[in-house]
């Protein structure tokens, strides 16, 4: 049976590792990685489609990747801060209560507290979207300072407009405990399966990639971005325009909308389905800086609007190699909307303006800039909005009775991250009749 594998990010090449020779992948870009891709320059190496950690609860699919890594994988404890109006507040941000002004604190416990015991006299009633779930979850306190302004500016949508399927195991809900300890200034840690995380030393997070590519069996095709796709007989023609290629059965690992817009004959409910949904775009800047180490930060979340950027992360913290010696570097994300205002600026003004926000932070200071790259890529987030239950549903049903297999982030059009990614790839490898 000849299998082909639509995309060559993380999902496609993982599937091209356990499908074996029968299967091809079909890259659109000149080489493979998709997110996971990482711009080696001026001795700075940066993970561009957004940082990158290896992390999971799932320790089969851990040991695959840091086996994947080797002695290339470098253990690193995280030291991650929310930068609250010019306070380094500790991650999660219901662990860092103590590092808040008095008020803030007491506010945000109080409220967490009546909050809890509301819940559980079962008061409150059960929350319908994204914000009532914060509130319900947290209290008004740590909502209104933190989560609310922090995911509105992430997702780019009010917390209202957002449904709950992504939020279970994303948004850190921390045992009662643990909020009235780090009130108290007690030391806590939450999100703990990313306390310890792995990062490659050299190379970015595309070495994961990279060696999936080696390994691979499969033959691995790039430059073939897919256009059209037509049943024949008891399989399908893939076509990038030019050239067809036949197989027996397929896998896409490529975005669902595109997947539904190389077909024909797609039913308008479907069409409307996957027309439906939300994704949002990332631009990621990359700054090189001339002076050593410039804190122990492994990344920072800012919730303020006035700040374009909602993350700043430290490659050079993570490995020292990902800067020439004796230099630094600083990654910051950007979420935006495909053509909107941020997407359209130009590169100069998107470093420029991010260095300004950096240096007026005091992240960094701007006279030891010495490198500066700017990086877009189209589809970085799914967003999951109230519609998105009912759409997902159409659309996997569709593909489903079509026999097109989903697998990957934009795909199965999931939050996936990449132990996800690889555990859903080995799960369909094997449902394949592939070695997983
Ligand atoms: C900002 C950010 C930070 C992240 N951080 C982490 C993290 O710290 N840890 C973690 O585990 N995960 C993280 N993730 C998630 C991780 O990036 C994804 O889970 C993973 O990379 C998804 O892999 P994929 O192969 O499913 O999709 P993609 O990487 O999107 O791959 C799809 C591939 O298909 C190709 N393609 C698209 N259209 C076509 C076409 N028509 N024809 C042929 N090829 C096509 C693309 O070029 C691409 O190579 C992060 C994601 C983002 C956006």
């Amino acid at each position: 049976m000849k299998i082909g594998i639509l995309g060559g990010g993380l999902t496609g090449l993982t599937l091209g590792n356990f499908l074996g020779k029968s299967a091809e992948i079909l890259e659109k870009n000149p080489e493979a990685g998709g997110l996971c891709r990482s711009l080696c320059e001026s001795g700075f190496t940066f993970d561009y489609g957004g940082s990158h950690i290896v992390f999971s609860r799932d320790e089969e699919v851990l040991r695959f990747m840091t086996g994947l890594l080797k002695d290339n994988a470098n253990r690193v404890r995280r030291n991650t801060k929310v930068l609250f109006r010019g306070r380094y507040v500790k991650y999660p941000f219901e662990n860092g209560l103590n590092d808040l002004p008095f008020s803030d604190n007491a506010s945000c416990l109080f409220h967490y507290l009546a909050n809890y015991a509301g819940k559980r006299l079962g008061l409150g009633g059960s929350p319908k979207n994204f914000e009532e779930w914060v509130y319900w979850n947290f209290g008004k306190g740590i909502a209104e300072r933190y989560m609310l302004p922090y995911n509105e500016k992430v997702w780019n949508a009010k917390g209202k407009e957002m449904g709950l399927e992504w939020v279970a195991g994303r948004v850190p809900e921390p045992p009662v405990i643990d909020v009235l300890k780090s009130s108290l200034g007690f030391e806590t840690e939450g999100y703990s399966h990313q306390l310890y995380f792995y990062y490659p030393k050299i190379g970015g997070i595309q070495a994961l990639p990279k060696e999936l590519e080696r390994r691979a069996e499969a033959k691995v095709t790039k430059g073939f971005g897919v256009k059209k796709i037509r049943p024949e007989g008891k399989g399908w023609v893939v076509s990038n325009g030019t050239k067809d290629k036949v197989f027996d059965r397929i896998v896409s690992t490529i975005h669902i909308s595109d997947l539904a817009n190389s077909l024909s004959g797609v039913p308008r409910e479907v069409k409307d389905a996957v027309g439906g949904f939300r994704h949002n775009s990332l631009v990621t800047v990359m700054v090189g800086l001339k002076t050593r180490k410039i804190n122990d930060f492994s990344w920072l979340y800012i919730p303020d609007k006035d700040v374009m950027a909602n993350r700043i992360s430290f490659p050079s913290n993570f490995s020292p190699n990902a800067a020439p010696e004796g230099k630094s570097s600083v990654l910051a994300e950007i979420t935006c909307v495909e053509k909107d205002e941020v997407w359209r600026k130009s590169d100069g003004d998107l470093a420029s303006e991010t260095i300004d926000d950096m240096h007026k932070l005091g992240i960094i200071d701007r006279k030891d800039v010495c490198y500066s790259g700017v990086r877009r890529t189209k589809y970085a987030y799914v967003v999951y909005d109230l519609d998105y239950a009912k759409n997902i549903k159409i659309a996997r049903d569709y593909f489903k009775q079509l026999g097109i297999d989903l697998c990957g982030r934009f795909s199965e059009f999931e939050y996936l991250n990449m132990d996800a990614c690889i555990r859903r790839a080995m799960n369909k490898a094997k449902e394949m009749g592939g070695t997983a």
